[in-house]
């Protein structure tokens, strides 16, 4: 199998033999202990600022998203969202669930944001914004600078969803003044799903202690005071907790987070070049490294991927909703490699020769 999904990725050696073992009982100090060193190497790989805390949660990162709108705003807020593609308009429908004021930027598939498009939302009482830094179903990369500065000015609690920008596109929570930055354990951390973090900058740790929140499962407040002590208030997805560990010390030892960003921007680099000769329409105005959507000019996408699937063992990424036959995307996260790359692109090289592409 050879797998170019935007998750769950293909997983290092490490982090499989890890995934074999028997799952430990919890509720120890060597578990506390782990807990503690994923949390310093998250916050460091994100270089968030000083006092920030992470947050482990058990369910997808929807869950976390879904936490943070709870958590961090209610009714008497006014967030702006910005809708550039499926995972944006998530947030959209989160805010519209939780019953907080929004307004969405919308943005053709593909579209990027520019400056004078959020300046038109310039002192207008907005109090939050929420944004998907890669929207992983275009591959469009927003400027998580510009959109800080504008936070900034506007005294706006900003949320980054960094689900599949983290540790593949440069990010520096505080630099950007990011309030919470989101991800998920299948993305770039090449982990099997399960776990999403949330990490908080002081002023989300602020924000969220000591808040109503009309949920058990849901409540950041209690998960940051068990985490204190390298807990969480509830089962957690253990075993994935320990391939999380295995594959964060497995990055410190390669390099750190700017070494692993630079791999996959290598890994994209090298597949986009060496995808120009075959007949596809690139969607994104502003790509991010993790993922390429590809518009196949003569093809429908989603036959594509169904051939490569059936017929060549390899994995690309069908898009869903009204890109489903137009649009499919090719991932560049996970334990892959160049010569990885030349494999798929043989296979479209065949699948265009034989009249399907
Ligand atoms: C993958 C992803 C998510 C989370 O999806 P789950 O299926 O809930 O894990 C959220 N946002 C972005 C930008 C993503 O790429």
């Amino acid at each position: 199998m050879l797998n170019f999904t935007v998750g769950p990725v293909m997983c290092s050696d490490e982090v499989r033999a890890v995934g074999g073992e028997q799952v430990p009982y919890f509720r120890t100090p060597e578990f506390s202990a782990v807990m503690l060193e994923n949390e310093r190497l998250m916050l460091e790989f994100a270089k968030a600022p000083e006092g920030s805390r992470a947050v482990f949660m058990t369910n997808s990162s929807t869950g976390s998203m879904e936490a943070v709108v709870m958590n961090c705003f209610d009714e008497s807020d006014r967030v702006l969202v910005i809708d550039g593609g499926s995972f944006g308009h998530r947030f959209v429908q989160l805010s519209e669930i939780h019953e907080v004021p929004y307004e969405a930027i919308q943005l053709r598939h593909g579209q990027r944001l520019t400056r004078e498009q959020l300046y038109a939302y310039d002192g207008k009482g907005f109090t939050g914004l929420l944004v998907n830094i890669d929207e992983t179903s275009t591959g469009v990369l927003y400027d998580a600078e510009m959109l800080g500065s504008f936070c900034k000015k506007n005294g706006m609690f900003y949320v980054c969803d960094c689900v599949s920008a983290f540790l593949a596109d440069p990010f520096d929570m505080a630099r950007c003044g990011a309030d919470v930055m989101i991800t998920g354990s299948q993305k770039v951390l090449a982990c099997p799903p399960g776990i999403s973090i949330i990490l908080l900058a002081p002023e989300a740790v602020r924000r969220v202690t000591g808040r109503k929140v009309k949920s058990m499962y849901f409540n950041l407040a209690d998960a940051l005071k068990n985490m204190e002590r390298g807990q969480t208030p509830f089962t957690p997805a253990v075993g994935i907790l320990r391939q999380i560990n295995a594959r964060l010390k497995e990055i410190e030892a390669a390099g750190g987070a700017e070494a692993e960003i630079a791999r996959v921007a290598a890994q994209a680099r090298d597949f986009r070049e060496k995808a120009k000769e075959l007949p596809f329409e690139f969607v994104s105005e502003s790509p991010a490294n993790g993922v390429t959507p590809i518009h196949p000019i003569h093809a429908d996408a989603y036959e594509v991927f169904t051939e490569l699937k059936d017929h060549y063992g390899i994995w690309i990424c069908p898009n869903g909703g009204d890109m489903k036959n137009t649009v499919f995307r090719v991932g560049h996260i996970g334990h892959l490699t160049h010569e990885d790359n030349t494999t798929l692109i043989n296979a479209f090289k065949d699948l265009l020769a034989r009249g399907k592409l």
